[in-house]
């Protein structure tokens, strides 16, 4: 077998590729980390400890006042405060995920906290330190989109509060104020920095732990992960979802033929050939050996097999530039029509492609009979 790495093209059409693009832009533009809810009810009693000690501050501390607001107004301006962070949290309660309330609920922190600061009466205001809340707070729970935010919003509200306490009530920049924002400053800055290091091998450990180590693609556990979605959008918008079960036929005696190492780079080559040959928002996945599924959503039976000759044409030709023989057969099968989950339509795929494989079906390619019966259980998949 030659060396030089051969990848016929089989690339899906322009219009096909688009849509992909599009969905990863959403995909892009949805990356907000979801905390759990514990997690998050952890974050609103945060909220209302720290504003426990705001009325504290500054209704019980002796000799002073806000510098800027009545103490009327600063108490009206705290308790409209508890009661958004109330509204949100009774939001929260219901639908966990929503990262336009995450986000809301950081801004109405960082107001909070820039007026707290603007009405300290001290020279060197102690309410300044919650903003290193407020960034850690938001910024480590919903990733380093949100921590930026924070950081640039929570920056931009410390100069609008001192510019509000310089011109209102005439203080001058004393060293220990400079040095007070500069240690918060780096404080915050360098917290930004470590937390980008862990998520991002927090990100490349989830990564590995989703791929096949040896061609790349989904492994089970993730092909199944993604599944889930799948088929719940399916039953949502009926817009069907093909499941392509590809096995390479005569592998075994590429292994016994030629060794190991050429098998684990044909099967490295195939995995390449099939992310070739699909969308960018289908999934491929090796299930194990010689085996792959490619879930196709949005596709019909037809344009999967469109999808399937494409494949097994670039493994024939794959085959003759490496002088090797083999080829790959496909069971295909579509949801919901042959079955509801990825559990229950593999039984049927698995049955089509065997079919496709028996001695007298020649094609390599066999749909799920739509009066194959569905099977008795559904607990795990009969696969080899
Ligand atoms: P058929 O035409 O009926 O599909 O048979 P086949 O020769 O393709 O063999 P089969 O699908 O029954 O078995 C797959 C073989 O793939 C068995 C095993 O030796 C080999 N295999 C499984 N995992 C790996 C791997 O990671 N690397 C390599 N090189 N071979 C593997
Ligand atoms: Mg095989």
């Amino acid at each position: 077998m030659a060396s030089q790495r051969y990848i016929p093209d089989t690339r899906p059409s322009a219009p096909e590729r688009r849509q992909g693009g599009e969905r990863r832009q959403a995909q892009a533009e949805a990356q907000v980390r979801f905390p759990s809810w514990p997690e998050q009810q952890v974050q609103f009693c945060t909220r209302y400890l720290f504003w426990c000690l705001a009325m504290a501050f500054f209704n019980l501390s002796k000799g002073i006042s806000p510098a800027w607001l009545t103490p009327l107004q600063m108490n009206a301006a705290l308790l409209t405060y508890v009661g958004c962070v109330t509204a949100l949290f009774i939001h929260a309660g219901k639908i966990h995920y929503c990262p336009s309330r995450f986000r809301l609920a950081m801004w109405l922190d960082i107001a909070i906290v820039a007026i707290a600061v603007a009405n300290d009466p001290y020279p060197l205001p102690p309410s300044e330190l919650v903003f290193i809340v407020v960034v850690l707070g938001n910024g480590m729970r919903y990733g380093m989109r949100i921590f930026a935010e924070a950081l640039a919003g929570s920056f931009a509200a410390i100069i609008l509060a001192f510019i509000l306490r310089f011109t209102r009530h005439g203080q001058e920049l004393s060293p220990g104020l400079g040095f007070l924002n500069l240690f918060g400053g780096i404080i915050l800055v360098y917290s930004y920095i470590l937390m980008g290091r862990i998520e991002k091998n927090r990100n490349q450990l989830e990564r590995q732990s989703r791929l096949d180590p040896l061609t790349g693609v989904m492994n089970r556990r993730a092909l199944f992960e993604g599944a889930a979605p799948l088929f719940q959008q399916v039953e949502r918008s009926k817009s069907p979802l093909t499941v392509m079960f590809a096995d390479l036929d005569k592998f075994k005696a590429i292994n016994d033929s030629f060794g190991h190492s050429t098998g684990d780079q044909v099967l490295r080559d195939f995995a390449a050939i099939l992310q070739h040959a699909v969308r960018g928002y289908d999934l491929v996945a090796r299930l194990g050996g010689d085996e792959f599924v490619l879930l196709l959503p949005d596709a019909t039976l037809d344009q999967a097999e469109q999808t399937a000759r494409r494949i097994q044409q670039a493994v024939r030709d794959y085959a003759a530039a490496k002088k090797l023989d083999f080829s790959v057969s496909f069971g295909l099968g579509e949801a919901p029509r042959h079955g509801r989950d990825l559990v229950d339509i593999l039984h049927r795929v698995d049955m089509a492609l065997y079919q496709s494989k028996s001695l007298d079906r020649q094609n390599g390619l066999e749909r799920v009979r739509d009066e194959t019966p569905a099977p008795a259980s559904t607990a795990s998949p009969v696969i080899s």
